[in-house]
């Protein structure tokens, strides 16, 4: 669930103007914990006071508050393993400007820093906004991240394995940078505004290119002590399978990314094609496509066996461009989730079942949750 800042942040954004007694009403909260968040944010100048509105009856008027305009605003950036992302929000976390480039992955640490650079002139250029309001640079990387020194550990990224991705970056910036593992970011982005509302223990399963997932309970993402929790796509199925990115050998991700039937559709179709374009293929009635999303939801659904295993969730959010095929993705997933399941649906009450969701936060989830990243810190410690 978010936390009772995020909330009140996010009514009013939605809402503008309110007094605290209209925002306990409103998100539900006591007056006591609205009062206690409502200082938090003052002192940190997130929320300021607007005026007074006469209340109904003899009372005194109330304070009226609203989000600080000059609050400023995030940047998100997304270190993929084929993209870069930028995002930049303002701390209502309405996007304000939002660009992708895609290049090759094995791509050196200059390249990236070089790009996201450029990126990040050009959203300023193109924004009334200037780089004085900027609260702070969320990173979400590829692959795991030691939370302590930010230093990117095997996995995702061979090229950057080893590299401090806050000092690289922090050279652009002079302001609070954090970096987390994209589904940790995607964790963070779904639990606050997406489709893991509510929910205080949830996973994250992403499919794409490679395989990821985040592990939150208690509303807090677990980093484990090196940043590498969650890393459902290295565990490994076959000792004796084949060698993956990561050096180890027939990890789940081998089976269950989507990197394998997207080398087989581009081969079949003879040229190079992303994942969105397998997906928009299949979605307009393509069999080939769909076989491909089919048998990835099989192969994912087999991991998520092993990991409801460990977990037994009572939400699932999956996320990655795969999940952007719907229905043709989500049926076979979770088909196969049940199969390879220890607890299956008919044996509990509705209730203690396993909810799959696909994440509200397709395209830029994990950017989002850097944005989130940021919001999570403006003042107050980690988490
Ligand atoms: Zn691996």
């Amino acid at each position: 669930m978010a936390t009772p800042t995020g909330r009140i942040v996010r009514t009013l954004s939605e809402r503008g103007s309110l007094s605290a007694v209209q925002l306990a009403r409103l998100t539900g909260l006591a007056k006591s914990t609205v009062s206690t968040a409502l200082a938090e944010l003052k002192r940190t100048e997130m929320v300021v006071e607007t005026g007074t509105e006469q209340t109904s009856g003899a009372g005194r008027p109330a304070t009226t508050l609203t989000l600080n305009p000059k609050a400023g605003t995030c940047i998100g950036v997304l270190i993929g393993q084929s993209e870069l992302q930028v995002i930049v929000a303002d701390v209502s976390h309405s996007v304000l400007w939002d660009k992708s480039v895609y290049l090759e992955p094995g791509y050196s640490e200059q390249t990236a820093a070089e790009l996201v650079r450029e990126l990040i002139t050009e959203a300023y250029a193109d924004q009334w906004q200037t780089p004085a309001g900027l609260l702070g640079v969320g990173i979400a990387v590829g692959a795991p991240v030691n939370p302590v020194n930010g230093q990117i550990l095997r996995g995702g990224l061979p090229n950057l394995t080893g590299t401090d991705i806050r000092a690289l970056l922090g050279q652009l910036f002079d302001v609070p940078i954090f970096a987390d593992n994209e589904s940790n970011c995607s964790a963070i982005a779904e639990m606050t505004w997406g489709a893991a509302q509510g929910f205080e223990d949830f996973i994250v399963y992403t499919l794409d290119l490679g395989v990821g997932g985040a592990i939150v309970s208690g509303g807090k993402v677990l980093r484990g002590i090196a940043g590498g929790a969650g890393e459902f796509g290295h565990v490994v199925i076959d000792p004796a399978g084949p060698v993956c990115r990561c050096g180890n050998r027939g990890c789940l991700e081998v089976y269950a990314s989507f990197s394998g039937p997207l080398a087989e559709a581009q081969r079949h179709f003879g040229r190079k094609l992303r994942i969105t374009d397998v997906v928009r293929m299949a979605l307009a009635g393509d069999e080939t496509c769909r076989r491909l999303i089919a048998q990835a939801g099989e192969a994912g659904g087999r991991g998520l066996g092993l990991i409801g295993s460990v977990f037994n969730p009572p939400l699932v959010v999956v996320s990655g461009r795969l999940a952007t095929a719907g229905e043709l993705l989500m049926t076979p997933l979770a088909e196969s989730f049940e199969r390879y399941s220890l607890v299956k649906r008919e044996d509990v009450p509705e209730n203690a079942r396993t909810i799959l969701r696909r994440s509200t936060f397709i395209d830029n989830g994990a950017c989002m949750g850097a944005v989130g990243l940021v919001l999570r810190h403006h003042g107050r410690p980690l988490n």
